[in-house]
């Protein structure tokens, strides 16, 4: 029977260590601010911004919204960013993904400021995370690499393989575990005979939005299971990409859904606002 890594746990100490850092910068009259920007009316978005500023409510961290009509420009959209960018008391934006079809989402990340880009997807962040240069590291593999440390799962010379190659989990998820020295293989939609790679796995990270897709014939014994999807099932639930309850019995570790990279997520974001914040001002 698998350990539960417990990520609602994990984010609460880490949010606990912000909260701290929040307060040392506060003595010094500095508000550590974050600045969201929402496009169109997205369900999931709207929870995902409500959990977020609660989130930074609790740490200290002030917190804008700005919601722009569905119809809004790219040039509208632009001239918002470079604003937020200009603004001495904001030091973290971030943009809600999805956006509607016909803005241009690499144009939008690519005009933060990247010393802002506090989701770590400007192309300059990137980059520096390629070369193994500090950065800003994205919030939902930054919280996946932040739980395996936490409990010493060991990345050296690990087989990884993560299924899914999405520019906000899947790649640069990738790129943190080869600069932790593992050994990782990539899987997507056209992959052929993933369970023979992923049988072959000592840690899987699933980020794919398919419920119950990694079944207990697709893990090794012992392997440790890493689910990032969010899947709302017709009857209200939410599960993840994996079947829980056969893995469990086959794995060493695994983490719930929900309870456990969710909560890393945001806890990761708040932690990217203090750096940030710190970088700015010079602390
Ligand atoms: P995405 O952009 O839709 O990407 C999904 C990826 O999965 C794509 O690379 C796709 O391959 C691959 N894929 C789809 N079906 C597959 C299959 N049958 N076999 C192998 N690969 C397959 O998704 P995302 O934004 O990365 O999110 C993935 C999941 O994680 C979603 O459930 C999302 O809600 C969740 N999520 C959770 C958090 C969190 O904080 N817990 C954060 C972000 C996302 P192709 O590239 O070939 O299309």
């Amino acid at each position: 029977m698998a350990t539960i890594i417990n990520g609602k746990e994990l984010s609460k100490k880490i949010r606990m260590q912000v909260k701290e850092k929040v307060q040392e910068l506060n003595k010094e009259r500095i508000k550590p601010k974050l600045a969201v920007i929402m496009v169109g009316e997205d369900k999931a978005s709207k929870i995902y911004l409500k959990n977020k500023s609660k989130a930074c409510n609790e740490v200290g961290i002030e917190y804008e919204e700005f919601i722009l009509n569905e119809n809004i420009k790219m040039d509208e959209l632009l001239e918002l960013i470079r604003t937020l960018n200009e603004k001495k008391d904001i030091h973290g934006i971030l943009l809600q993904s999805p956006i509607p079809k016909h803005l241009d989402i690499y144009k939008a990340f690519q005009t933060i400021d990247y010393r802002k880009d506090v989701d770590g997807f400007h192309p300059i962040n990137i980059g520096r995370l390629v070369l193994n240069k500090q950065t800003f590291i994205s919030c939902t593999p930054y919280g996946i690499i932040k739980m395996l440390e936490e409990y010493k799962i060991q990345l050296q010379g690990a087989n990884v393989v993560i299924l899914g190659r999405s520019n906000i989990v899947g790649k640069p998820l990738a790129q943190c575990l080869l600069n932790k020295d593992a050994t990782v293989t990539i899987c997507h939609s056209k992959t052929k005979n993933i369970e023979e790679i992923t049988k072959k796995a000592d840690i899987i990270i699933s980020a794919i939005g398919k419920p119950k897709y990694v079944t207990e014939n697709m893990v090794k014994q012992g392997a440790v299971v890493i689910d990032v999807g969010i899947n709302r099932l017709e009857t209200g639930e939410i599960v993840g990409d994996v079947d829980y309850e056969k893995v469990q019995e086959k794995a060493s570790y695994i983490t719930p859904v929900p309870g456990g990279v969710g909560p890393m997520t945001i806890a990761m974001l708040l932690n990217n606002v203090v750096i940030a914040t710190k970088h700015l001002e010079q602390k």
